[in-house]
């Protein structure tokens, strides 16, 4: 028996227009969490570990005369693999983003952007490149390729390599276009040192000077976007790990446009 399965047809509205969404062609934007220095980090975590539970004689590994595999797993969801993270990541109250809301399909848009060095040597995501890549139309999530798009992105370990960060302004612009979801392939969405200011996660959720928190806005880190998924409208489902935390392992997946 190998039954035929047949893909329901999903129509979305992305930017006013109805299109017909791919289901059969998933673009899985997920790192995945792997023990040792094997996946990419940040912010000098040690690595990920996955060790077989020994107590009383008994071990949790089959491999070693063991009956079932039972291993306990040490991680950072800031500091290994891709995590979304809410609000609570930067306020007193640690507000959880298992209590964001997130509809099965968002309608998104995915964008190329190439960072601009500054005289000091970083580099910079300018708000008006962030923007002016955007439709007029209203979208949900924005999700962002940085160039180049090396495939060594999946497992560079970013500690004290100063990435690309964003223009604090340009986020502000995000939450102002009532952007909810963004999603980067860098380990923050700020500079690796700014002496704790936050600014670009401050900006999107608004928590600067117009101290109006977006509860329900999510920003999640350390992606990768495929070269084959084109820039422009697509339909994701954003997928979290049900931990009661600031930020938790995610799974987002993106299917493109009906060609
Ligand atoms: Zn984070």
């Amino acid at each position: 028996m190998n039954p035929t399965v047949t893909l329901p047809v999903l129509s979305m509205l992305l930017g006013g227009t109805l299109f017909e969404i791919d289901l059969g062609r998933p673009f899985d934007l997920s790192l995945p969490l792997i023990a040792d220095r094997e996946g990419p980090s940040a912010w000098y975590v040690e690595p990920l570990t996955i060790e077989p539970v020994r107590a009383n004689g008994w071990v949790g590994a089959v491999a070693e005369g063991g009956s079932v595999n039972f291993r306990d797993i040490a991680f950072n969801p800031h500091g290994h693999g891709t995590h979304t993270e809410c609000v609570g990541h930067i306020t007193e109250v640690v507000h959880s983003v298992n209590d964001v809301e997130i509809p099965a399909f968002l309608d998104a848009y995915v964008v190329s952007l190439t960072p601009e060095e500054t005289a000091a040597g970083d580099l910079v995501l300018r708000a008006a490149a962030l923007l002016d890549s955007l439709p007029d139309e209203p979208v949900s999530a924005v999700i962002v390729r940085t160039l180049p798009n090396a495939p060594e992105k999946q497992t560079r370990n970013w500690s004290n390599t100063n990435p690309p960060y964003f223009e604090a302004i340009g986020l502000a612009g995000l939450a102002q276009r009532g952007v909810e979801h963004l999603l980067v392939d860098l380990p923050s969405v700020d500079r690796e040192e700014d002496e704790g200011e936050l600014a670009g996660h401050r900006a999107f959720w608004q928590l600067d000077e117009r101290n109006a928190p977006r509860m329900d806005a999510t920003i999640t880190e350390f992606i990768f976007v495929p070269d084959e998924l084109p820039d422009g409208w697509c339909a994701l489902n954003l997928q979290t790990a049900a931990f009661v935390n600031d930020a938790t392992p995610s799974r987002p997946v993106v299917y493109p446009i009906k060609p």
